[in-house]
Order: structure tokens, then sequence, then C-alpha cells
């Protein structure tokens, strides 16, 4: 056996089967206590019996007395082997494996073909923590992290459970709505009366709730906001969301690890815009897939990047949804504006610098361009522009042409809070030739204002950009140019400013 195996986790159904414990101690005892929870056959086979085994034999258990003997394995299902005597353990572990019958020989790990582990049990959940063998007391110290967390009422709400599952079963027949059904139980008001010990309201509450189950068999539209990339970014809300989902529909943007997230068996289907799609074919084909799922009853996630009302058709969503009678929720998500300045260190609103912030897209559509360049070119606010990449050019002609300064500070970040973040410094008088000599990529933010420039001092965020010095991207063409210097020495230093930083 290795010294280091990667144990296999199981729970196992011992009903009429024999296990056999060598050994009747006080270590054998507790094993067999463990041992009464189940409906296995018992046999305990040693010399003596101590007076803690003997009690514990009311229950039918069938006693071997005398020395060890190899027939007592006969059949056996599982075997304990927790003699005091090294050299028996030793036999017994070497023949039950002749026999290919798992074995635990007590505190001796290196002989076990399985571990017994510690537990904190609530009725039928049940919690096993395992070190391997290598760290008892830390598995020790984790056990009663968890017994605090555990409300002692949860084994009651286990078995209200049980009782009521066929009842449940008809009212919620689908399974998300039995998941739904579930989580109010936990999170609702049974669990709180059940907690204060009021079992008959508890019990009253959980029928009402299910007389009322009249619900539709319909499924239903979570609209979800995954935030710009990094998933510790997602909201409680988006993560229990994902848990619950049977199918998700995702945007290109959504990042790998945020889908990892999700409940292992859902679908997970990609609707970002495919190569020669038309924007307007790939909304027609996420609105058909909402529909054909959330009518065969199951529980849709349209997940989008960002928050899924800024910028992200997610209106048009829930309008379809609601001409066709498809019941949806919405969970906001951080926009890539808020998400992105957090990140590059620029506080979108810093009240030295502005007072209010709009989020713009820059996307033109045709009949669509910005109208009201005027106001946007006042000064105390902060512009955030969405999808801009390949429109800088005609962004600073008309920041300049409708009185920007050209001294206005720009920043780009792009993929914001992700690991690949780049933040670029910039002037309205010089951003589109830096976003050239960046090869600036999408996705990106454009931040112009003065609030721009403190993001130079606040950065905090490691991204690995900075790391890379042979990147195509971080290095200007031109050797005269102001920031050859500057990245050289980021480059060969810690990485401790995110930013390739601009006068
Ligand atoms: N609903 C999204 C926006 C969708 S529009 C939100 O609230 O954030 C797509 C645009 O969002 C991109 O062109 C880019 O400008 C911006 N964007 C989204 N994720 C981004 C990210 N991680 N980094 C930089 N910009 C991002």
């Amino acid at each position: 056996m290795s010294d280091n195996p990667k144990l296999f986790p199981v729970f196992m159904n011992l009903a009429g089967k024999k296990v056999l414990v060598v050994g009747a101690g006080e270590v054998a005892a507790r094993k067999i206590r463990l041992l009464l929870g189940t409906d296995a056959e018992i046999h305990i086979g040693a010399i003596h019996f101590s007076e803690t085994v003997l009690a514990l034999t009311q229950t039918t258990f069938t006693l071997h007395h005398g020395p060890y003997q190899t027939e007592w394995l006969n059949d056996a299902w599982l075997v304990i082997a927790a003699t005091q005597d090294r050299e028996l353990n030793e036999r017994i572990a070497r023949e039950a494996e002749q026999q290919r019958i798992p074995v635990n020989v007590v505190d001796t790990r290196e002989l076990c073909a399985f571990q017994v582990p510690a537990m904190v049990e609530r009725g039928d959940l049940r919690v096993a923590i395992s070190s391997g063998g290598h760290a008892p007391v830390i598995a020790r110290r984790i056990r009663e992290r968890i017994e605090t967390l555990l409300d002692p009422s949860l084994g009651t709400l286990m078995a209200m459970t049980e009782r009521y599952r066929p009842a449940i079963r008809r009212a919620r027949p689908s399974l998300p709505q039995r998941r739904q059904f579930y989580n109010w139980l936990l999170d609702g008001p049974v669990s709180h009366e059940l907690r204060s010990g009021n079992l008959a309201q508890a019990e009253f509450m959980l029928l009402s709730a299910l007389k009322q189950a009249e619900e539709s068999a319909q499924g239903l539209v979570t609209l979800v906001g995954a935030g710009p990339g990094d998933p510790g970014l997602l909201t409680l809300n988006a993560q229990r969301a994902l848990n619950e989902a049977d199918v998700i529909l995702h945007d290109r943007l959504v990042g790998a690890d945020v889908l990892a997230l999700a409940r292992r068996d859902a679908q997970c289907i990609s609707v970002g815009k495919k190569a020669g799609e038309n924007q307007n074919a790939t909304q027609d084909r996420i609105h058909t897939l909402m529909k054909h799922y959330a009518e065969q009853g199951l529980h849709v996630v349209r997940l989008k990047g960002g928050d899924p009302f800024i910028f992200g058709r997610g209106g048009e969503e829930l309008q379809f949804l609601r001409e066709h009678g498809i019941a949806y929720r919405v969970v906001p998500g951080l926009t890539a504006a808020l998400a992105g300045a957090a990140y590059a260190g620029i506080p979108l609103t810093h009240r030295d610098h502005a007072q209010s912030v709009r989020l713009l897209t820059a996307h033109r559509r045709p009949g669509h361009d910005i109208e009201n360049w005027p106001a946007l070119t006042q000064p105390g606010q902060t512009l955030v522009f969405y999808m801009g990449v390949k429109q800088i050019a005609a962004l600073q002609t008309q920041l300049l042409h409708h009185g920007q300064s050209p001294d206005t500070a720009v920043a780009f970040i792009e993929n914001a809070t992700m690991k690949t973040q780049r933040v670029i410094h910039a002037r309205v008088a010089n951003m589109a030739e830096q976003a050239g000599e960046y090869n600036l990529q999408s996705p990106a933010l454009i931040v112009v204002g003065d609030v721009v420039a403190l993001g130079k001092d606040l950065a905090w965020f490691k991204s690995v950009m900075n790391q890379d010095t042979n990147a195509p991207y971080a290095s200007p063409s031109t050797p005269e140019h102001p920031l050859h210097a500057p990245l050289h020495r980021t480059a060969s230093l810690q990485p401790e400013h995110t930013s390739a930083k601009l006068n």
C-alpha cells in the first residue's frame, strides 16, 4: 500500500451485511457504537469481552469467544481489527486483504484499507471529515467548527423532510421547483421555528406551503449578472442561481472560472455572437433557447457579463419573457465600469474632481450616435465608455471638438479584474495613438476625467501582465518614447504597479 494513498470517500449501506470486529475493549466499543447506527449484522470476536462491550450487546450480536480464527472472516463485508496485539492486528489485516475484505486497523493508518472519518451528525445529515490520517488534530478542530455551524434542529428538519418527501414530490413535480422548496425549507420560517423549538408550528407551516404549491409546472429564467471576470465578484445570489440552474446560457465574455461555480450537471451553452452572425440573429437564438428550456419546466440561468441591464440587452430579454408568460427574476451584477475602476484604483467620483459619472456606449449603430457631446465635455464628471476599442479615434475627435481639454487624463482598462488586466494611462491628446501603440484589445473600458490620474498612485491589483517583458503590446515600438524606460523598470522589479504609466 502506498504511504500516502488518495482516499475515496464513501458512505456504505451495510444493512444485513456481516461486519466483524476483532477485540472487545474500549477501542472496539467505540467502533461497535458506530456500527449500531447501521443495520449491519455485527460479529464480535475476542478472548475477553469488556463490560462496556457486554453492555452494548443487548442488541443481537454474534459473539465468537476465544483466540482469533481465520474462519471468522468468512462472508464478512468489513473487518475492524481492534485488539491490543499489534502482530495479531497485522495478521488480520493481511488475511482480510487476501480475501478482498476491506479492513480497518484501529490507530494503524498504514494497515487500513478504509478509515473511519471524524463526523458531525444531525439526524440523517452526516458530515464526514478526513485528513487522510495525517492530521487528526486539524480534522478534530474542523469538526468542532462544523458542529457550531450546523444547528441541532437540522436533524429534526431532516426527519420532517423525509416524512413529507412524497407530498413534496407531488406538490413540486419538477426538480427545479423542488430545489427551490428545499431552499425555502432551509432558509425560511420552517427552520426558524424549529430552531426555536416550535415543532408543531414548523410542521403547520410546511403543510400550508405544500397546500399552496399549485405553482404552474412552468420553468423560470433568472437573468444573472456575472460581473466582469473575477469570480470573487459574483454575488451570493448569483452563486445560488448557478447552483440551482438546469441550463446556463452564457455570454462569450463569461469566463471558465465563473462557469466552474455552476452546478456540475447543469448544461452550459455559450450564446455569444458567432462569427458571421449578426447581433439580431444572436438575440433571437437566445430568446428561442430561453423559451425552449423554460417550457420544459427547467430553471434557466441567463448569465451575462457585468450587470444584465447595463449595455447587455437584458431589458429586451425580460420583455420577451413577459410576452410569453415565462416567470423571471434578475440578479444584478457588478458592471465593468465599477469593478474595473476599483481594480485600477480610479475612484470614479472622488469629490475633489467629479460629481457625476456617466456610463456610455461607444458602439455606434446607424442613427444612434452619441447626441449630447456638449454635455459630455462639461467639467466635474467622469465618462466611462463601453465597447469603444474600435472607436477611440472618433471619440478623441469628438471630445476635442467639443472642448475637452487635451490634457484630460484617460485610462484604458483591458480585461478588467482578470489576471490579465492591463491599465494604460494616456491623455485625450494622445489617446488614439496610445491605444494603437499598446495594441489595445476588447474587452476594454475607456475612462476619461480628472479622477483617472489618481489611479497612478492608487492602483493595487497585481496582474500578470506587468511581469511579461516579451509581451508584444507591452513595449512601444519607438525607443525614444517616454514609456520605454519606466516599462523596463517595472519589468525588472517586483510587479508593484499594475499599470504601464504614461504622462
Ligand atoms: N453588461 C456588461 C457590459 C456588456 S457590453 C457590464 O455591465 O459590464 C460589453 C463591453 O463591456 C465591452 O466592450 C467592454 O467595454 C465592457 N467590458 C465587459 N467586461 C469587461 C472587462 N472584464 N474588462 C473591460 N471591459 C469590459
